[in-house]
C-alpha cells in the first residue's frame, strides 16, 4: 500500500479524554475514530490490527475444533425473560423495542441465543461435545465507558460455548479452551497471567481470567510467589485471623468517644490498635424487577480490612447494580444505625453480615448506635449475631497466601479474556436436554469462553509502545515494514523504492511504502508513530545500491545493500509473523 493513497490521518493533538498510552496512541495514530462516548469506528490501518488478532483467534479456535458461527446482534427479551437475565443484568443491557413494541436487545453476550440454538438442534449424546463460537459486535450501556476501546459501549468480542454430555467433558473443554486462550494471547505478544475469577453475571461454578499485565488496568489480581495461586482481588480468598479461643470475654462496656467517626479516630481515643475494631459499612437493596428500595445490609469487618463488594453481593445473591451505601439518615429512623457511631449490637429491621474472622476475635471495639459512644469487650454470640458469616475480605498485599502462607503480592492488569465452567446454569433454566445411552434424558453441561477483540488490540498497544509511538509485535502490525523514500522526486531514490516495494510484496511481506511528498523528519516520526516492525529507508545511498535498515523496537540502525535489506526483512516477517 502506498501511503499517499491511504486514507489516514494522524493526530498532532490528543483530545483530553484520552488519559492512557494506548487510548492517545491509537487515536494518534487515526487507527480509531471516535463516533460517541464508548463507540469507535476503525480506519484502514486498525481495522488491520483488529483483523490479525481476529485470525489469531480464528486459527486458534479452530484448532481445538471449534466451529465458527455467526449470530445476530439483536435478540429477543423473551430468552432472557427465560433464563431470567432480563432484570438480573441491569442498566448495562442495551434495551430497545420494534415499531409493534416488542422488546429486544442488543447483545453484551450471547449465553441465551446459543442455548436456544442447541436446544432446538440437539437430541442425542451422539451429537456431543460440541463448540461454537463467533466473533461478533456486543454491546454493552457501561456506565463509565473510558480508555478507549479497553472499555467501550461497542466491542468486538470472540464467544464461545461447549456443550457436553457431563462435566467430566466440561472440564475437557474447558481445559482446551484455557489452552487456546494461553496461545492466542501469546502469539499477540501479550504478557499475561491466567487468574482464577468471579463469575460475575454470567454465572457459574469455576473462571479464570486472562490478565495483560499493564499498570493502567482496571483489574487488580492477587498472586504468590512461593506457590501457584493467582486470583482476581475480588474472588482471591482471604486467611482469617487466627480465634483467640483462650482469651476471656470481658464484660460489656458502654464508653464515651465524642466525635470519634472514623476506625483510626476511635483507635486512637482509647488507644487501640485497629484490629481490634469492628468496622461497620451500610447499604440499600432494591427490587431487581420493580427497582423499589426493599431492605438495609449492614456488613461487618474488622476495623483495619477492607469490603470486598463482590464478595457481599455473592453472599446476599443479588446483583451487582441493585445495591448501593444508603442514606445514613433513612436508614437510621429505620434500623437504629447512627452515623460514624453504628456497631452491630442494637441494629434492628437490617441484614446484618459478619466477616468470618469476627466470631474468632475477642473484646472488640465496636459502634454503640448511640451519638458519641461505643461498646468495648463486644463478642460474638454473646453481643451480636450475623444473618450470614462468610468471608467479605480483600485479600490485601502482604496477606498471607490463602494457599501456602507465603505473602501475597498484587499486580494491576487488562482482562482480555474469561472462560467460565456454566455447568446447568442456563440448560436448567432454558430446558437444553438431550437423550443419554440409556435412553434417559439428561441437562447439557455448558461453558462459555469471551475474548474482547478489541480491547486485546488496546491491550498489545498498552504494553508495546515508548515515547514516540507504537512498537507493533510483527503477528498484530497492520503492516510488517514501511519503506521511508526520502525524496520521491529523485529518480534513482524513487526506482530502489519500488524495487524493493515489489519483491517484498512478491515474497508476501505486506508493506507500506511512504511515498508522501512530505519533509523527511515528518515521515520519520510518522514511521515511529505508526511503529511498523521494520523500516527501510531510502535516501542518498540509494545511488550504491544502499539503505538504511532499523527495526522499530531497536534503536541500532544499518546501512546495508538493498537486496540484504529484502531478504533480512522477509527473514523476520517469516519468523515473527
Ligand atoms: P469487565 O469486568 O472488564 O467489565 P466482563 O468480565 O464483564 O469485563 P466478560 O463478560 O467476561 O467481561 O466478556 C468477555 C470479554 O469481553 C472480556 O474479557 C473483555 O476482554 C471483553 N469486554 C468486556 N466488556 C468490554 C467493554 N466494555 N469494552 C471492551 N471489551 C470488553
Ligand atoms: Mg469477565
Amino acid at each position: 500500500m502506498r501511503l499517499s493513497k491511504m486514507h489516514i490521518k494522524t493526530l498532532r493533538e490528543v483530545p483530553n479524554e484520552a488519559e492512557i498510552s494506548s487510548h492517545i496512541l491509537l487515536l494518534r495514530t487515526g487507527m480509531i475514530r471516535k463516533l460517541v462516548s464508548g463507540v469507535y469506528g476503525f480506519m484502514p490501518l486498525g481495522w488491520r490490527s483488529v483483523r490479525k488478532i481476529e485470525d489469531i483467534v480464528r486459527q486458534e479456535m479452530d484448532a481445538t475444533g471449534a466451529q465458527e458461527i455467526h449470530m445476530s446482534a439483536v435478540q429477543p427479551a423473551e430468552l432472557w425473560q427465560e433464563s431470567g437475565r432480563w432484570f438480573a443484568y441491569g442498566p448495562e443491557l442495551w434495551r430497545l423495542k420494534d415499531r409493534n413494541g416488542r422488546d429486544f436487545c442488543l447483545g453484551p453476550t450471547h449465553e441465551e441465543i446459543f442455548t436456544d440454538l442447541v436446544r432446538n438442534d440437539v437430541s442425542s449424546y451422539r451429537q456431543l461435545p460440541m463448540n461454537l463460537y463467533q466473533i461478533q459486535t456486543k454491546y454493552r450501556d457501561e456506565a463509565r465507558p473510558r480508555f478507549g476501546l479497553m472499555r467501550s459501549r461497542e466491542f468486538i468480542m470472540k464467544d464461545a460455548y461447549s456443550f457436553d454430555k457431563d462435566y467430566a467433558g466440561l472440564d475437557e473443554s474447558y481445559k482446551a479452551m484455557y489452552n487456546a486462550y494461553d496461545r492466542i494471547f501469546t502469539r499477540c505478544g501479550l504478557t499475561f497471567r491466567p487468574v482464577e475469577a468471579d463469575t460475575g453475571a454470567i454465572g457459574g461454578s469455576n473462571s479464570h481470567e486472562f490478565t495483560a499485565l499493564a499498570e493502567v488496568g482496571e483489574s487488580e489480581i492477587a498472586y504468590c510467589e512461593s506457590c501457584s495461586m493467582a486470583a482476581t482481588v475480588e474472588r482471591a480468598q482471604c486467611t482469617d485471623a487466627p480465634a483467640q479461643d483462650d482469651t476471656a470475654m470481658l464484660p460489656l462496656e458502654e464508653v464515651h468517644t465524642p466525635g470519634t467517626k472514623t476506625i483510626e479516630e476511635v483507635a486512637d481515643f482509647l488507644g487501640l490498635d485497629k484490629k481490634q475494631t469492628i468496622k461497620a459499612l451500610l447499604f440499600v437493596t432494591y427490587d431487581e424487577e420493580t427497582g423499589k428500595e426493599n431492605g438495609y445490609v449492614a456488613a461487618f469487618i474488622r476495623g483495619d480490612r477492607e469490603l470486598n463488594m463482590i464478595k457481599l453481593i455473592n453472599a446476599l445473591g443479588i446483583p451487582e447494580h441493585t445495591i448501593e451505601f444508603a442514606d445514613e439518615e433513612k436508614m437510621s429512623a429505620a434500623t437504629g444505625c447512627v452515623g460514624g457511631f453504628t456497631g452491630p449490637c442494637g441494629l434492628h429491621d437490617c441484614k446484618i453480615v459478619v466477616d468470618s474472622e469476627l466470631p474468632g476475635l475477642k473484646n472488640l471495639c465496636a459502634g454503640a448506635c448511640k451519638e458519641d459512644h461505643h461498646l468495648i469487650n463486644v463478642n460474638y454470640g454473646r453481643d451480636y449475631e450475623g444473618d450470614i458469616v462468610t468471608d467479605l475480605k480483600v485479600l490485601q498485599e502482604g496477606d498471607p497466601c490463602p494457599v501456602c502462607g507465603a505473602p501475597v503480592k498484587h499486580a494491576r492488569g487488562i482482562e482480555v479474556g474469561q472462560v467460565f465452567k456454566l455447568g446447568t446454569k442456563y440448560s436448567d433454566s432454558m430446558g437444553a436436554m438431550y437423550v443419554d445411552e440409556h435412553q434417559k434424558e439428561q441437562p447439557i453441561v455448558m461453558g462459555c469462553y469471551g475474548i474482547g477483540v478489541t480491547r486485546t488490540l488496546a491491550a498489545v498497544v498498552e504494553q508495546h509502545h515508548d515515547d514516540n509511538g507504537i512498537i507493533w509485535p510483527m503477528s498484530v502490525a497492520p503492516y510488517h515494514v514501511i519503506i521511508t523514500l526520502v525524496k520521491p522526486d529523485d529518480q534513482v531514490q524513487a526506482q530502489a523504492a519500488e524495487k524493493i516495494y515489489e519483491a517484498l510484496q512478491k515474497a508476501r511481506v505486506e508493506v507500506l511504502l511512504d511515498d508522501r511528498k512530505e519533509r523527511p523528519g515528518v515521515k520519520f516520526k510518522d514511521a515511529d508513530l505508526l511503529g511498523i516492525p521494520v523500516r527501510i529507508t531510502v535516501g542518498k545511498l540509494a545511488g550504491e545500491g544502499k539503505v538504511e535498515y532499523k527495526l522499530r523496537r531497536d534503536a541500532e540502525k544499518q546501512e546495508i545493500t538493498i537486496d540484504e535489506a529484502i531478504a533480512r526483512a522477509v527473514e523476520i516477517v517469516e519468523r515473527e509473523k
